[in-house]
Parts: C-alpha cells; sequence; structure tokens
C-alpha cells in the first residue's frame, strides 16, 4: 500500500479566503482594473503567440521590456512564473542536505513552506515587539551557526509593512559572506527605488533580488516575478529553474504592460497616496482595543490588536460586511484600496471598534 511521506502527508493545499465579497483588500493586489488602451495591447500580444511552439526559455523580450523599465541589465534577470516559483526553485537548489535557512517572524510565510518542502531545517529569528529587524541580532545567529547557507526575508516586509533601511540591509550581506542572502522586494515600489538593492546586485557574490510583477505593477493574474543577481548566480538560476516556466501569454502580455511605463508609475504613486490617507484615517484610532497600527511602507495597514480574540472578532466583522482582509493572530493586515473602498474600511472599523470597546 502506498503512503505518502511525513513532510506532505499532513499539509494542506494553500488556501486563500475563499467565497465572494463586495470589497477585496486580502492580497495585496493593485486596486487598477486595465485600462481600455491596455486591454487592446494586451488583445493583440495575446493573439500573436504561435500557440503550437515552445515559449522562449529565456524570455529575452519580457527581461529587456522589465529591465528598461528598472533601467538594469537585462541580462542579470531570470524569470518565474510568479516569485512563489523562484522561491522554490532557489531554496530547493541553493540549500544541499545538512544545511539550514534562516527566516525571520514575522515574514512570509511561503519562505518556511518551501524549507521545510525541501527538506532544509528552518532556523528562525523572532523579531521583537516593535517588529523591527535587529541586524545585529541576525548576524550573531549567522555567526553561531555555519550550517546557515541561506538568509530569505522580504523587505519592505510582508506582512509588517515596515521597512528595513539599505545601511543595515548592506551591513547583513557584507557580514554573512558564507550565506546567500535572497532579498524579496516585492513591496519594494512603494518604499523607493533608492532603498532597492536592484542596481547594486554585482557589487556582491552573495545576492540574490528578488521583484514580482504582482503587486505595484497590477499584473498577479499573469504570474511574472524575476530573480535579479550577478552574472554567476544568474547562470546557475537560469540552470536550475525548468526551461519552459514563463509561457507565451506571459512573455506577450507581459511586454505589453510594461511598455506602458508612465502609466505604472503613476498608478505606484496613486496606490502610495492610497495608503498613506488609509493610514491617516486609521491611525488616531489607536489607544484601547487598537494597540498599534504600523507605519507602513508598503501597500498595506498592519494592525496589532495584543489579542487574538479581538482580532478576530473585527476580521468577522469586515466580512459581515462582505470585505476580506487578512486576519493573523492578533494582527490585522488591510491591503489599500480605491479612495472609495477605504471610505469604507474605515467606516466599518470605527463601528466594529465603537460596538468592541463599549463591551470591554
Ligand atoms: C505577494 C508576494 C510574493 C508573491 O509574488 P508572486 O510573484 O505573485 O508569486 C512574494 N513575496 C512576498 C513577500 C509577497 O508578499
Amino acid at each position: 500500500m502506498y503512503t505518502l511521506n511525513d513532510k506532505i502527508r499532513n499539509l494542506q493545499p494553500y488556501d486563500p479566503i475563499s467565497g465572494n465579497y463586495a470589497i477585496r483588500l486580502d492580497a495585496n493586489e493593485s486596486y487598477f482594473p486595465m485600462s481600455d488602451e491596455m486591454m487592446q495591447q494586451l488583445q493583440k500580444a495575446v493573439s500573436a503567440v504561435d500557440y503550437n511552439r515552445y515559449p522562449d526559455p529565456t524570455a529575452k523580450n519580457l527581461r529587456q521590456a522589465y529591465a528598461g523599465v528598472y533601467d538594469i541589465d537585462a541580462n542579470l534577470i531570470t524569470c518565474g512564473n510568479g516569485s512563489d516559483e523562484l522561491l522554490g526553485v532557489l531554496v530547493g537548489a541553493f540549500c544541499t542536505a545538512g544545511e539550514k535557512l534562516l527566516t525571520f517572524a514575522p515574514d512570509f510565510s511561503m519562505y518556511r513552506f518551501y524549507g521545510e518542502i525541501y527538506g532544509v531545517e528552518n532556523v528562525v529569528y523572532q523579531k521583537p515587539e516593535s517588529l523591527e529587524i535587529d541586524v545585529n541580532a541576525v548576524l550573531s545567529m549567522i555567526h553561531a551557526d555555519d550550517k546557515i547557507r541561506m538568509v530569505l526575508f522580504s523587505n519592505p516586509c510582508n506582512p509588517t509593512s515596515l521597512g528595513l533601511d539599505k545601511a543595515d540591509v548592506e551591513k547583513l550581506i557584507r557580514n554573512a559572506p558564507n550565506c546567500l542572502i535572497v532579498l524579496d522586494e516585492a513591496y519594494m515600489d512603494f518604499y523607493g527605488e533608492d532603498q532597492s538593492f536592484l542596481k547594486r546586485v554585482n557589487e556582491f557574490d552573495n545576492l540574490i533580488v528578488l521583484r514580482t510583477c504582482s503587486k505595484a505593477l497590477g499584473m498577479a493574474a499573469i504570474r511574472l516575478g524575476l530573480a535579479v543577481a550577478n552574472p554567476t548566480l544568474t547562470r546557475a538560476i537560469t540552470a536550475v529553474k525548468s526551461p519552459y516556466n514563463i509561457n507565451s501569454m506571459t512573455q506577450n502580455a507581459g511586454c505589453a504592460m510594461l511598455s506602458n511605463h508612465a502609466l505604472l508609475k503613476q498608478r505606484t504613486n496613486e496606490i502610495i497616496a492610497s495608503r498613506d490617507a488609509l493610514y491617516q484615517a486609521v491611525k488616531p484610532m489607536e489607544g484601547k482595543i487598537l494597540k498599534t497600527v504600523f507605519q507602513p511602507q508598503t501597500n498595506f495597514l498592519f494592525l496589532d490588536f495584543a489579542d487574538g480574540k479581538l482580532a478576530k472578532a473585527v476580521f468577522d466583522g469586515f466580512l459581515q460586511h462582505s470585505i476580506a482582509i487578512r486576519y493573523m493572530g492578533r494582527y490585522l493586515r488591510i491591503t489599500a484600496g480605491s479612495e472609495q473602498e477605504n471610505k469604507v474600511v474605515v467606516n466599518v472599523l470605527t463601528e466594529l471598534l465603537a460596538d468592541l470597546e463599549g463591551d470591554c
């Protein structure tokens, strides 16, 4: 009789909130729909696909389109089927048996998941109450254990919404020369390109930067992530990924969408303004039940209720208003939405907090 092995026997398939909600602010997507002009470009791009042919395994045009937007060298890019695919490829291929992966908590939950699947032991740096990363503490852990060969974290961080300053990131990279630093910059567009290491990968032999088209660029549907690294690392990533990982529709659609450089930049700025407005409206609610609203460098807010039951009650209240947000223990995460969506969020949150505070 066939039995599943220990590491997969009790796994549950990834299940984001299912059901239909009037307002979706649970997945940090862009709230902008496709413009009419983009839709036309997209249709043309998809019609041009040679459907009987395999896609370009190097996704050359797509890499050049992305490189053009961020002013980097296309030869330092490897495309992935979402950065999620790249995370799996990197953990699976760059760590070997007996080596350890260092992740932070809280951080993006998929990092640890891939470690477990590939049999890589996971070491966790627990962030303090402030949720700010103490790089010296991280370095102490690395220096105390030479089996730690990869450090994987997001900056700015999902879910804390906080940014780590580039000087601290650089200190980590330079003082852990025996480790591969995988720096997930999924939300960097909202923090500031001057904080990014995208243009600096050639300075380091141990750095891979991950980016995605799913958040600021508003293309979560086409599944496109990118790894940016020096030529040696890029060659290795390209060699270990599956050859036809980016389908031709995504390659063509990505090129078309990325050609709207100015529009994408303008939308990013509008999302930042939406986030700031939402933060300004929610921050004054701190005090009684809502302990902390963290200063966001991403496109979402992170709320600390210091109590899982209260956070769950607020989350359930949002669902009852047909608003999906993310519930994470004592914390809630709310993606910044359109002006109208934010208005509803602020009204509902005000109401729910007043009700709960009345009960306390
Ligand atoms: C959303 C997210 C990703 C996933 O991006 P895809 O390219 O859509 O797979 C990666 N890292 C972090 C931290 C994210 O929040």
